[in-house]
């Protein structure tokens, strides 16, 4: 005889939840803690990009705020290979771009943007920019992402255009009206150049961009294939209001983070 439900064994009890392990942005008390926290995430999230093909030529950069100097950032070396960076390679840059703590040079042009978004943005701490293939592309067209997945919505009304292209050569000036096109969103499109993204965190900005830049890949994808079909706009927010968070996107970015220091321990040396 098969059994009917409720009359095999009865199972065990469900666990209280408050056992079950969930893991939630750490509290550091004291400076010197939260920067070596910073510095690590970085660290991870260079290798990251550099796993997932960001990397070209000796363009891309992420910075975080240092906790203690808020105008001070922490960022890649210039000309090292992504997948090489360590903690200890690190540079601590001022709000003029000159090295106050490290042994390589920085990457000016990019550093001017970042340094312009840092002080428009106090809330965030960290920004991510490389010339992903499909952040790329997307650029080229002058395109936005559209609502067609779970994901692209995240980025629903939370992201802009920067529509011009002025060349390599980065003054203070355009930095300011990148910021100023970002405004208080998530990410930008610099068109013909690349994607730009923000956080309240290094592992929320690398997330925002490791998501950015599939979910440009998915719009390439369906266009080239079809007419995508879009999420109407309410349902686009609430599904924005949902995941498009810097806590959610934290949470999302865990298991690369995993992956990265449980495979790679030297990065943190
Ligand atoms: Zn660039």
């Amino acid at each position: 005889m098969h059994g009917t439900p409720g009359a095999g064994p009865t199972p065990p009890p469900a666990l209280p939840t408050d056992r079950l392990q969930f893991a939630m942005p750490p509290m550091h008390d004291s400076v010197d803690d939260e920067r070596r926290h910073r510095k690590e995430r970085l660290a991870g999230a260079l290798r990251i990009f550099g796993r997932l093909g960001f990397e070209d030529g000796v363009s891309g950069l992420i910075s975080a705020r240092d906790p203690e100097y808020s105008d001070c950032f922490w960022v890649n070396p210039f000309g090292m290979p992504f997948k090489h960076v360590t903690v200890s390679d690190l540079v601590l840059v001022n709000a003029d771009g000159q090295v106050i703590e490290g042994r390589y040079h920085v990457n000016q042009a990019a550093f001017t943007v970042h340094v312009q978004v840092h002080a428009a943005r106090p809330d965030v701490v960290a920004v991510a920019h490389c010339h992903s293939v499909h952040g790329r592309a997307m650029s080229a067209l002058g395109d936005l992402l559209d609502p067609i997945t779970q994901e692209s919505c995240a980025f629903y009304e939370d992201h802009a255009l920067y529509d011009a292209y002025t060349g390599v050569a980065v003054d203070a000036e355009e930095g300011r009206r990148i910021a100023t096109a970002l405004g208080s969103r998530k990410a930008l499109v610099l068109r013909n150049h690349g994607l730009l993204t923000v956080g309240n965190s290094v592992d929320a900005a690398a997330w925002w961009f490791v998501s950015m830049e599939r979910s440009a890949q998915v719009q390439l994808t369906a266009k080239a294939a079809g007419r995508p079909l879009l999420i109407d706009h309410k349902l686009a927010v609430a599904t924005r209001e949902q995941l498009g968070g810097d806590l959610v996107a934290w949470i999302n970015y865990q298991p690369l983070w995993q992956d990265i220091s449980r495979s790679e321990p030297d990065l943190l040396s």
